[in-house]
């Protein structure tokens, strides 16, 4: 199969640093695009359909779901990767995976876990894409999780503390060391930031939670606005915003390619070692766009994340986590019956920290439907 020639700095389509347990290469596919597919027959990707980005599942069929939101990310990754000739394989499988660690209820559920979790290791969703890949999904005979490449678990993980990085070897390193990832993988931090600000101005202004007016402080927004209306003069609501959407991400995603495609050049990566070590992002937006870009990620945290509404959501949330959490861990035969055996087999000396793993694994892979009808179910049986 003849495969499209990448650029030097690109991880090559057959030369992966390879994966946790030894297989057999594929036969029609490169290893990423397997990584991809065994990422999107997972239980875990499945889940995210049902999973809050902003918006509570429930609240309306229109908005964004953390599923629509990966493909969004993939979509834009996917973009930005083929136009810099990189691996487009690799960073779809990274987008696709990048929140498969998040939680029912989004930020407000991860930092109710995490609470929960501050005597038992903590909770962070990035570890947990990365302990779900390769611990927690059970797919195949051989070996536990998706066993995925090295440069797609590297991809997954985007933030990671010292203490933790000490812990997971050769994939840790680089956060000691101060080194980057791959370019594929800094396409996908930076296809998830443009996904969010401008999918989330679209949502916001179809909840009637954010005005016009108040996006306008927004330079990004506004200029694209105008622009708009001045072109068109009788388009309705739902055309305007799409229109404005759809012209930000182009401009973003046009920025950012050239500003990056300056930047490689300027560093003359010979290949993707040097990427790895030039310590420096090097997916980037020009300084003039990339303050536009801030700008509107500031009002949108202001006037939409922070907005009485969705506050509500957060509160009810964090009541909801910390109330099972709570229960599960006094009485876990509240659990599947699974869960319940291995908590009662296990006898060793940091027992009430690996009954609080479990806790967490399970609570953090519910749906936001799953956790409401867990805590209604459980809230009965008092
Ligand atoms: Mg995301």
């Amino acid at each position: 199969m003849a495969l499209r020639e990448l650029a030097v700095f690109a991880v090559p389509s057959t030369g992966s640093k390879g994966r946790v347990y030894k297989e057999d290469p594929p036969d029609y596919r490169t290893e990423f695009q397997r990584d991809r597919d065994r990422i999107i027959h997972c239980s875990a990707f499945r889940r995210l359909e049902y999973k809050t980005q902003v918006f509570v599942n429930h609240e309306g069929d229109m908005f964004r779901t953390r599923l629509t939101h990966s493909i969004e990310v993939s979509q834009i990754g996917r973009t930005i990767a083929r136009a810099l000739n990189v691996n487009e394989d690799l960073t779809e499988a990274i987008c696709l995976a990048h929140d498969l660690g998040h939680t029912p209820f989004g930020h407000a559920g991860q930092d109710a876990l995490n609470n929960c979790m501050k005597n038992f290791g903590g909770f962070e969703h990035n570890l947990q894409s990365l302990r779900i890949v390769d611990v927690l999904e059970e797919r195949y005979p051989n070996f536990p999780g998706l066993n995925l490449t090295y440069e797609t678990r590297e991809g997954i993980l985007k933030h990671c503390s010292k203490n933790n990085a000490l812990e997971l070897g050769d994939l840790g390193e680089r956060f000691i060391k101060n080194h980057k990832p791959s370019l594929e993988a800094q396409i996908a931090n930076i296809a998830d930031e443009i996904a969010y600000n401008n999918h989330d101005v679209d949502d916001g202004l179809r909840a009637n939670l954010l005005e016009i007016n108040l996006l306008n402080q927004s330079e990004l927004f506004e200029e694209n606005f105008k622009e708009v209306i001045k072109k068109w003069k009788s388009l309705s609501e739902r055309q305007m915003r799409h229109e404005v959407v759809r012209r930000m991400i182009n401009y973003i995603v046009g920025d950012l390619i050239e500003n990056s495609k300056e930047l490689i050049e300027e560093f003359n990566l010979k290949d993707v070692n040097a990427v790895r070590e030039s310590r420096q992002s090097l997916i980037k937006m020009s300084k003039f766009s990339e303050k536009k870009h801030n700008d509107l990620k500031r009002i949108l945290r202001k006037e939409l994340y922070e907005h009485e509404q969705v506050r509500r959501m957060t509160k009810q949330a964090k009541k909801t986590i910390q109330h099972l959490f709570n229960a599960y861990m006094k009485n876990p035969s509240f659990l599947t019956n699974e869960l319940y055996t291995k908590i009662k087999k296990n006898t060793k000396n940091k027992y009430e920290k690996e009954k609080a793993r479990i806790v967490a694994d399970y609570i953090a892979g519910m749906t936001d439907r799953f956790a409401l009808s867990e805590y209604k179910r459980i809230g009965d049986k008092k």
